[in-house]
């Protein structure tokens, strides 16, 4: 091997992404109230501009002027898919809710009374699913640890009270109700000696994966002060530290053009120089959301840290319901240096009924987009329903002694004993959630029930 060989190998290509040419950028961030101020919805009907407002009053709404810009096939609206991830949709209400907060908009309801039917509607959503604020909250000393969650016993998820709203709102996000400025639903931490202390008191834990809203809104001055201490050695036990973000989506300048864009590189860095894996745990739904070059270039700066980047989502009527667009998703992660890592189902919240995809028709869409992947782009696990006994893998149907039925498996369990167990429920082409299945041959209960 000649001498210019060995450089080339040791030094990757220099990136011509142009950071001047974007640095001083401006990106407005436009709320319910600043809707009618987004250009490009000039080109939609006043009706259409209402049924917005309608639904934005009820779930969240937020949005950048990048994800505007470009993310959105304006000339595809309202069919495209980040239009949809984005934008609140008629459909996303029930038709009842619907027509009641539309009443109560145009006759001019007086603002309290609104503000009451919008909260009961909300509540008729089921804010909390797999019941999130009566289980895994771990207590310390007898008292609640306020901003962590701990359900499988080799993670803890905390949430930084800094960290609980995104660059953009997801439509179909299941954590909706922490956005809508209700303190009751907010699950957030004020501290990190929480989190250290409930940490230093469970040496099983080996994963911490910080999460939101989205983690990488905050400053890196305060991510840091969070995860700094986590590299001391009195915490030899965590081994991996996972960000679930979807900044790579909605904001890349994060790790770019942001004034501490370096200083979050550096911190990657340290985390791994700790001896740590870090994974950055990325939100994708659909390719576009590949496809600019800043994008690639936030990919390419935080993968050259040495951290990994693994990409879960779930799978969306009117977003991604489609084998081709899964495909094309785990192909071009692989290309970027993704590791696809979880398929899953949308969950039993919000505007759920707009999204839901049947439990049959997710796992042959995931099958035939694997089918149209080599098997290094086939390591997303799923269709994967996140429920209160664990992680609910769809694996096909079949049948067995003449009874068709679906094969599941639990991937992730409450109880450490039922990892990898295989299930089956009865053929059900249906169901969109695993308390609408039952279980098969004749039995009774499925083995994690009571
Ligand atoms: C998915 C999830 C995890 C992580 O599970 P892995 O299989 O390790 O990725 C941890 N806690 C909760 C509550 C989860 O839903």
């Amino acid at each position: 091997m000649s001498k210019s060989n060995i450089i080339a190998i040791a030094s990757p290509p220099a990136s011509e992404f142009d950071v001047d040419a974007v640095r001083h950028q401006r990106f407005k961030v436009y709320t319910a109230k600043q809707l009618d101020q987004i250009p490009q919805l000039q080109q939609l009907s006043a009706e259409q501009r209402f049924e917005m407002q309608v639904v934005a009053s009820v779930l969240p709404f937020r949005v950048n002027q990048y994800v505007i810009d470009e993310l959105i096939d304006w000339h595809q609206v309202p069919a495209d898919p980040i239009f949809q991830l984005t934008f609140p949709q008629r459909g996303m209400l029930k038709p009842e809710h619907y027509d009641r907060v539309a009443e109560a908009m145009r006759s001019e309801l007086p603002a309290a009374e609104l503000k009451a039917l919008i909260s009961e509607i909300r509540a008729e959503l089921n804010p909390h699913p797999a019941g999130q604020l009566e289980h895994n909250i771990p207590m310390l000393d007898g008292e609640v640890v306020e901003g962590l969650q701990h359900k499988y016993r080799e993670t803890v998820l905390f949430f930084p009270s800094s960290g609980q709203v995104c660059h953009s709102y997801c439509t179909f996000c299941f954590r909706w109700a922490q956005f809508v400025g209700d303190k009751d639903l907010k699950i957030a931490a004020r501290e990190s000696n929480q989190l250290q202390d409930y940490l230093r008191a469970h040496p099983e834990v080996t994963d911490v994966l910080v999460t939101g809203g989205d983690p990488l809104v905050m400053k890196t001055r305060n991510l840091r002060a969070y995860l700094e201490p986590l590299l001391s050695e009195e915490f030899d036990h965590i081994r991996t530290i996972r960000i679930g973000s979807k900044a790579l989506t909605f904001w890349p300048q994060r790790v770019v053009t942001d004034d501490d864009a370096e200083d979050l590189l550096a911190l990657f860095r340290e985390i791994q120089a700790a001896g740590k894996h870090l994974a950055l745990m990325a939100h994708y739904n659909h390719w576009q959301e590949l496809e600019p070059a800043i994008a690639r270039e936030a990919i390419r700066r935080i993968r050259e840290t040495g951290a990994q980047i693994r990409a879960q989502g779930p799978l969306l009527a009117n977003i991604n319901d489609d084998a081709e667009v899964w495909a094309r998703l785990w192909q071009t992660q692989v290309e970027l240096g993704i590791i696809p890592y979880y398929m899953f189902v949308e969950r039993d919240t919000g505007a759920r009924h707009y999204f839901e995809v049947p439990l049959v028709k997710a796992w042959q869409i995931y099958r035939d987009a694997m089918q149209q992947v080599s098997g290094i782009a086939r390591t997303a696990r799923g269709p994967s329903m996140s429920s209160h006994p664990g992680k609910v893998e769809i694996q096909g149907v079949t049948e067995i002694n003449g009874e068709k039925v679906i094969a599941l498996r639990m991937i992730q369990g409450r109880n450490p004993d039922w990892v990898q167990r295989p299930f089956f429920a009865k053929y059900n082409e249906d169901a969109t959630w695993l308390n609408h299945l039952e279980p098969a041959f004749g039995e009774e209960r499925f083995f994690f029930d009571d």
